[in-house]
């Protein structure tokens, strides 16, 4: 077994106690990968160990790992912030964008997906932890955006993703994914047209993924807890 596939291990019987803990059943929560900084020979790895699903930040890394993926069936995710003059190179490859954070961004991502002549499944983001340097909507504004998203027709509103307060305070990291929780829901109910679907919650990392299960997380993305530390 590579140290990927047991990495890969450990981390899935770490999602599965936790969702266990939380009375959840295991099967309700995805792992992503976040890929950053990981060359596409360690990402086959991983993709040999039963991985599907990855996550690239920049928009430069998804470009240049993606042609090397091509062969091996799996289901990419944009998880960074997004500038519109990348929107196109994001396209190319993304499965799914989990950082649509206003209504510009959304409606170029629509264009996008009608121009390339496939939908594209969306998440938006939320700052729940108020943090000056995190991207994000308002947990307040959430809806509004949802409704707009909700109402384009190339787009499909999936859920909702955030990154927890950096905090060593858990009852913080908590209170930051009992939010996206919170914001989700009332979307969901809401009614709107096209946000029905929306209950996917992307949150919790390496380090609080059973807080964000136990809150009610249904994809977790992880990065060194698979890989390693990245170098700077
Ligand atoms: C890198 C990254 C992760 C994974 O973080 P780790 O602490 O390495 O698990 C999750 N989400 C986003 C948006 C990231 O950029």
């Amino acid at each position: 077994m590579t140290a990927v596939a047991a990495s890969i291990e450990a981390v899935q019987c770490r999602i599965a106690a936790a969702a266990e803990a939380a009375g959840r059943d295991p099967s309700e929560v995805r792992l992503l990968l976040a890929v950053k900084r990981v060359e596409a020979a360690r990402i086959r790895e991983a993709f040999a160990a039963g991985a599907t699903l990855i996550g690239q930040n920049r928009a430069q890394e998804l470009v240049a790992t993606e042609p090397d993926l091509v062969d091996i069936p799996h289901e990419s995710h944009f998880i960074g912030h997004l500038q519109s003059n990348k929107v196109n190179q994001v396209m190319r490859w993304a499965d799914c964008v989990q950082s649509v954070d206003s209504t510009k961004l959304a409606h170029r991502l629509d264009r996008a997906a009608e121009a390339r002549e496939r939908d594209l499944d969306v998440f938006i983001q939320v700052n729940t932890s108020g943090e000056e340097t995190k991207a994000g909507v308002t947990p307040e504004s959430a809806g509004e955006l949802a409704a707009v998203v909700g109402s384009l027709e190339h787009l499909h509103l999936r859920g909702f993703m955030t990154i927890g307060a950096h905090s060593a305070d858990l009852d913080e990291v908590r209170a930051s994914y009992t939010r996206l929780t919170q914001v989700a829901a009332a979307v969901v109910d809401s009614g709107a047209s096209g946000t029905g679907e929306a209950g996917e919650l992307s949150m919790g990392m390496s380090g609080d993924l059973e807080i964000a299960i136990a809150a009610g997380a249904t994809m977790v993305r992880v990065g060194t807890g698979v890989f390693g530390a990245r170098a700077l």
